[in-house]
């Protein structure tokens, strides 16, 4: 069976994965596993294969080591890359600024435009280039194929992309609008033509991306034309522990009145805010709880995010004239019901209806959730990113082999 490897590098982790691309979203992967702590005294490297988890504990100095033991218990198990067909490796790369809007094969001249881009994502991208380093370094002999967050909204306008400040500041700072979760998006909402059974060029639609991070997406005949996050992940929906939009002016606020300096300040919007900001928790399934409790916080939280979420809904609505299909996907939008029906309340005017029955009902595969006479239809879809980079970096692989 051909596999390929997919690899997310963060600056103290690695999360690995061993995917069959002709696999569907909701399958399980072939591995899965996730190497931690990288840099503390004590680092982890968990592996699940067959339907064991395997663990093994020691100091992980650098991403070379870690990826080196997971390697090693990958092949104690079974299920090292040697002892498998892998043709080709995808790693997730979070900005490709303005030079990427496709997946590629990675060069030495790929990753030097990928390392030009640090300044944009000084806490992503390095990391993402350590892992990348570190893999082609290991599996030489496998194409590497970079898959980036931020490729799919390459199609947005100027009017959507740009923002209204000084236009040389920007330029020549790359101060624009990027978006964010662009596989995630994508991978959506290429079903939605298949479940409206119209051409996907015709169709108008929504994602809305809700995990720990949330965004939300307006899709023109399969392209993007507005995104809410923007040049970094922590802008637009309220999200677990980023605080989305704010008014700009608080951060000077915070720096002059309230002494802040401005790591403080980073640290407080980005890991301290959003809905952990007002109730306390991030993880929704914990929010709930609270909220059976009545518990005021967790009450505000929701309202806050359900809010901000009905905002920019309606704003894309506007920005598309027409809308066939809202879809919710990630760990939220797949699985909190309540959340779903909130988002769209009340909003039988604009053709929009939601099937409780339907919405309620527990289900893993994409489904619709709307009524029947429901003029925009309403889908919930489960996301898979490794798989849409699984399938990128096959492709790729093929294509260039
Ligand atoms: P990430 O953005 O890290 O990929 P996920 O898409 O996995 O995040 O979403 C994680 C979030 O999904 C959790 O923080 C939790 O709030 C939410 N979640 C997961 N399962 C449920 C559930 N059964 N009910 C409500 N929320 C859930």
């Amino acid at each position: 069976m051909a596999l390929a490897l997919v690899l997310n590098s963060g600056s103290s982790s690695i999360k690995f994965q061993l995917v069959d691309p002709k696999k569907h979203a909701t399958d399980e992967p072939f591995a899965v596993g996730l190497v931690e702590q990288i840099g503390e005294e004590e680092g982890t490297v968990t592996l699940t294969y067959d339907g064991e988890k395997h663990q093994v504990h020691a100091p992980i100095p650098d991403h070379m080591v870690g990826l080196d033991m997971a390697f090693k218990l990958m092949h104690d198990k079974g299920c090292g890359p040697e002892d498998l067909d892998i043709t080709a490796v995808g790693h997730r790369v979070v900005h490709g600024g303005i030079l990427f809007s496709q997946p590629e094969i990675i060069t030495d001249e790929i990753l030097g435009m990928v390392k030009d881009l640090i300044p944009l994502a000084p806490l992503h991208n390095p990391a993402n280039i350590s892992g990348i380093e570190v893999a082609r370094q290991m599996l030489p002999d496998v194409p590497h194929v970079a898959v980036f967050d931020t490729g799919f909204f390459h199609s947005m306008p100027p009017a959507a992309a740009l923002y209204a400040i000084n236009a040389e500041v920007a330029a020549t700072h790359g101060i624009r609008r990027y978006g964010f979760h662009g596989t995630s998006h994508e991978y959506v909402s290429q079903h939605v033509p298949e479940m409206l059974g119209k051409p996907a060029e015709m169709v108008n639609q929504i994602t809305l991306h809700l995990g720990n991070g949330a965004s939300a997406t307006a899709i023109r005949g399969g392209k993007a034309v507005d995104t809410s996050m923007g040049m970094t992940p922590l802008a637009g929906l309220a999200m677990g522990t980023r605080s989305g939009d704010i008014d700009p002016g608080i951060v000077f606020h915070l720096h002059r009145s309230a002494g802040m300096s401005i790591d403080q300040i980073d640290h407080l919007l980005n890991r301290d805010s959003g809905v952990k900001g007002i109730s306390g928790v991030n993880d929704f399934r914990q929010l709930s709880k609270l909220i059976e409790e009545d518990d005021q916080d967790a009450w505000l939280a929701y309202n806050v995010y359900i809010h901000q979420l009905r905002r920019y809904i309606g704003s894309y609505m506007f920005a598309l004239g027409r809308v066939d299909a809202i879809t919710f996907t990630a760990g939220v939008g797949e699985n909190a019901a309540n959340v779903r029906e909130d988002a769209l309340a009340d909003l039988e005017y604009y053709g929009i209806k939601i099937d409780k029955d339907k919405n309620n009902r527990r289900d893993k595969g994409a489904r619709e959730i709307s009524t029947d006479d429901s003029q925009v239809k309403v889908f919930v879809i489960p996301t898979n990113e490794e798989l849409a980079i699984a399938r990128y970096a096959v492709t790729l692989a093929a294509a260039n082999s």
